[in-house]
């Protein structure tokens, strides 16, 4: 078609031109006159000598039977029509001028028209723009139709003025300069749905000439006929309106039944009903309500499995995607780094050795061997691990958490952050328990040694005695001909750091310690706790990459943002690299020593991360926790030791380690203290809800509960204890325990006495008539009921009686009247045994 028309074009042009150009100059106010008069000479052309007829008519006429079947006549023709008759008396220059002006007056008309829908159409794009920046992507399908009805109610206009008035021009020579400027105000986009509309339509042409007539005479009409010719443009507005609806719906909660664009929800093996809701891009109250209707009353913040949660995603009319568990973690460690892009790191160094050898001491000497330390003005800081200068300019970074459960505790984790351990023996004491425990953990961790022979400078310090006693545990250092590298130094004296420094740096160098600076930091949290001024923070020591203030991390369970880091010097830094440790804050809970920290793209990753990490330890948590049941079957069992199970919260890991270790030693073999729970922080709703469910209460050391928390405690019951004296805490667990042990029960079987008949007794209760064989029975004694030896029930004795008279105490040979509490299971040939019970409190 539009080659067609190009052809056409060309023909006529110059025609067209000839003739235009004259009635052009004598009309020159307007371009709109040009077309008038183009039309008048292309009647003049086709039949030479007539009266040219009005311009509209002819048109009608002209194009009504060139590409298209007829269109309805339109209401302006016939008036034009006569018109020209009455002009007939007119004289052919007045006429000319009368039919321009009609013409010059219609074509203002119409471009005012056309001004004003383009206006209306401009209006409404940029309505529906707006809409579609506010209503998300939700309504992409709906947009889409809007999309569609907005460029045909675009093409409509475009094409009643720029399509004809090519086909026009083409055809008739005649200008279509009056209509330009509005094909000009559309998007390009409309274009080639045009097209496609004039192709469906047959000739866009014919039936846009008709409607720009009616559209200069006859607005009502043309609306109204707009509407039946066109309902795709009319049902814009109907669509404004019903998106209108949507979103108020939308606003006001979604609506299950309401069609709307089906999502790929990505759900993990189990996701919080808030997570999922988010994902779902739906309200955490629709899902607790469907949810609810399905029988499970379940909370936004709880965690729900994936059936579940498909269940729900299909009942919304998404599409579920499941993600294995481990998924969710996948790529969160970034990709092996290249060797071209590693460079050498300072050693990670741990002090270990026996209590007192003097690890405290030759971390604060060693410190003060830094030659920086002075310079940056700064306030030593214990972070958990400091980073020095040797004076060959080399750094080392030493954990000051000295002790090997830290280090046992941190590897537990899979943190194995040290990368040389300095063994302290004091050479006065020689080796000691905890040096052998030293020893072995740090070959466990296959991770290189250095003996540091301390306390040189002390009487009795013997060196070789020291040596020689480290072959027993297959420590050979270099002066027994091994390769383990000693020294001797004294932390008080300050002598021997130098060289023990060269040592730790020469191991380092044989060890290759590299990393890549420029990526993603990871780390691991050296230490944590909650500060008060500052909220939860960590001390991590960067592994690779470097951190930077602004990154997104995900740390153990928990997530966050750097938003400071503070060096060991108390100086506030941007940037810590590899091997660095560095205070950061900024997380959103306090992780546990050892916990990797990594940094991520975007907050919504962090968080996944982090709570899916939390329902792994949750669950956990909770298989390690036994139920009601679970405590009460072991402390059933003869052999088995009753159980004294605590939830432990304290301010930092050392204290959680320190309670923990404590309370393991004051466990026996009667009764054990169980930690369900422990952890660096205040009291969370959480723990509560652990505490709850397994009735057990909560120590908290230099914390406090917080409020929802001292809520759910109040309402369930749990006993929350807060202590600031580690010794307190361990004497009232201690006492604790002893209570939960119970008082010893110590029985003496006072009579026995035979149920020889039974009968009722008051309304429902029986009465049994029994000869005392043994000993004597009293009112309040306990008893047991046996029937052929087997305990048929544990009791008390209610009431006694002999002949109708309420006595205490029946004497063996006599009869007498029982009942017996809560049991009305007595049978004649029954026997009881009575007893008394004495308590004696107990002790640890
Ligand atoms: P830690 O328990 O291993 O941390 O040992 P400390 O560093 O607390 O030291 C225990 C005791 O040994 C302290 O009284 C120190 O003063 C003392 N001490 C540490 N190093 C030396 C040393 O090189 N010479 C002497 N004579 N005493 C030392």
């Amino acid at each position: 078609m539009s080659d067609e028309k190009k052809t056409l074009g060309t023909k006529t042009l110059g025609v067209k031109r000839t003739v235009e150009g004259k009635v052009q100059q004598q009309f020159s106010h307007g371009r709109k006159n040009t077309v008038v008069v183009e039309r008048k000479k292309r009647r003049v052309l086709t039949k030479p000598g007539e009266t040219p007829a009005p311009a509209p008519a002819e048109e009608a006429k002209e194009e009504g039977p060139a590409p298209a079947p007829a269109a309805p006549a339109p209401a302006p023709a016939p008036a034009a029509k006569k018109q020209s008759e009455a002009d007939e008396t007119l004289s052919r220059k007045e006429r000319q001028e009368k039919l321009l002006r009609e013409a010059e007056e219609a074509r203002l008309a119409q471009l005012e028209e056309s001004r004003r829908r383009e206006d209306e159409a401009k209006k409404k794009q940029s309505e529906e723009e707006a809409r579609r920046a506010d209503e998300n992507r939700k309504a992409e399908e709906e947009e889409k139709k809007a999309a569609e009805a907005e460029a045909e109610a675009e093409a409509a206009v475009e094409a009643d003025i720029a399509d004809p008035a090519e086909v026009e021009a083409a055809a008739k020579g005649l200008s279509r300069d009056a209509d330009r400027p509005a094909p000009r105000a559309f998007t390009p986009v409309a274009k080639p749905k045009r097209d496609k509309k004039k192709k469906d339509e047959g000739s866009g042409g014919r039936r846009v000439v008709d409607d720009r007539k009616e559209r200069s005479k006859l607005t009502v009409n043309r609306a109204l006929r707009d509407g039946d010719r066109d309902p795709r443009a009319r049902s814009l507005a109907a669509l404004k309106r019903s998106r209108e609806k949507d979103k108020e719906k939308r606003s006001h909660g979604a609506d299950p039944s309401q069609p709307k664009k089906a999502r790929d929800v990505v759900v993990p093996e189990a996701i919080t009903v808030g997570e999922l809701a988010k994902r779902m891009e739906e309200k955490g109250a629709d899902l607790v309500k469907s949810l609810f209707k399905m029988g499970m009353a379940v909370t936004v913040n709880q965690t729900i499995d994936q059936d579940t949660a498909e269940l729900l995603v299909e009942e919304f009319g998404h599409k579920i995607q499941r993600v294995s568990e481990s998924d969710v973690e996948l790529g969160i460690e970034g990709e092996e780094d290249k060797d071209e892009d590693l460079q050498s790191r300072p050693p990670v160094v741990t002090i270990m050795g026996h209590v007192d050898h003097g690890k405290t001491s030759l971390l604060d000497a060693l410190r003060g061997t830094d030659v920086v330390a002075g310079e940056s003005g700064g306030i030593t800081q214990h972070i958990g691990a400091y980073q020095i200068e040797t004076k060959d300019g080399s750094k080392l970074t030493f954990l000051d958490t000295p002790g090997h459960e830290a280090f046992t505790e941190m590897r537990a984790r899979g943190a194995n952050v040290t990368d040389i351990v300095v063994l302290v023996v004091a050479a006065n004491d020689g080796i000691m328990p905890q040096t052998i425990e030293a020893i072995n953990h740090t070959k466990a961790a296959g991770v290189p040694m250095i003996v540091a022979i301390n306390k040189m400078d002390a009487e009795g310090a013997d060196a070789t005695n020291v040596r020689t006693r480290l072959l027993e545990h297959e420590v050979i250092v270099e002066e027994m001909s091994g390769d383990v590298q000693d020294v001797e130094i004294s932390a008080l004296k300050r002598t021997g750091l130098d060289d023990l420094l060269e040592k730790i740096e020469l191991q380092a160098e044989l060890l290759e310690l590299k990393a890549n600076p420029d990526r993603q930091a990871e780390g691991t949290v050296v230490e944590a706790k909650l500060d008060k001024g500052r909220g939860p923070v960590a001390t991590i020591l960067v592994s690779r990459g470097t951190l930077k203030t602004g990154d997104i991390f995900v740390v153990g369970a928990e997530s966050g943002k750097v938003r400071a880091m503070i060096d060991d010097k108390g100086q506030q830094v941007k940037v810590a690299g590899p091997s660095v440790p560095v205070e950061v804050l900024g997380l959103s809970g306090v992780p546990s020593a050892g916990d990797p920290l990594t940094v991520v793209p975007d907050e919504a990753r962090a968080r996944e991360v982090a709570a899916y990490r939390a329902d792994v330890i949750k669950r956990q948590r909770t298989t390690q926790a036994p139920t009601s049941v679970e405590n009460m079957f072991s402390a059933m069992g003869e052999e088995a030791a009753i159980e004294f199970p605590v939830v432990i919260k304290a301010d930092t890991q050392g204290s959680v380690e320190a309670i923990v270790g404590s309370l393991e030693k004051v466990s026996t073999d009667d009764i054990k203290v169980r930690v369900l729970h422990a952890g660096v922080g205040g009291i969370t709703e959480s723990d509560v809800t652990l505490a709850s469910a397994s009735n057990v209460p909560i120590i908290g050391f230099h914390v406090r509960g917080n409020a929802k928390a001292r809520e759910i405690a109040k309402r369930d019951g749990v006993e929350m204890r807060f202590y600031d004296v580690i010794y307190d805490l361990i004497d009232e667990v201690k006492a604790e325990m002893a209570g939960e042990l119970g008082p010893e029960r110590i029985e003496t079987v006072v009579g026995r006495a035979e149920v020889k008949e039974v009968f009722p007794a008051g309304k429902k209760d029986k009465a049994a008539g029994l000869l005392v064989t043994e000993g004597f029975i009293r009112k309040g004694l306990n008893t047991r009921l046996m029937r052929d030896d087997v305990i048929v029930s544990a009791t008390v004795i209610a009431s006694l009686r002999r002949f109708k008279d309420d006595v205490d105490e029946v004497r063996s040979g006599l009869e007498c009247g029982v009942v017996l509490e809560d049991t009305n299971d007595v049978k004649a040939g029954d026997t009881l045994e009575v007893f008394e019970v004495e308590e004696r409190e107990r002790t640890l």
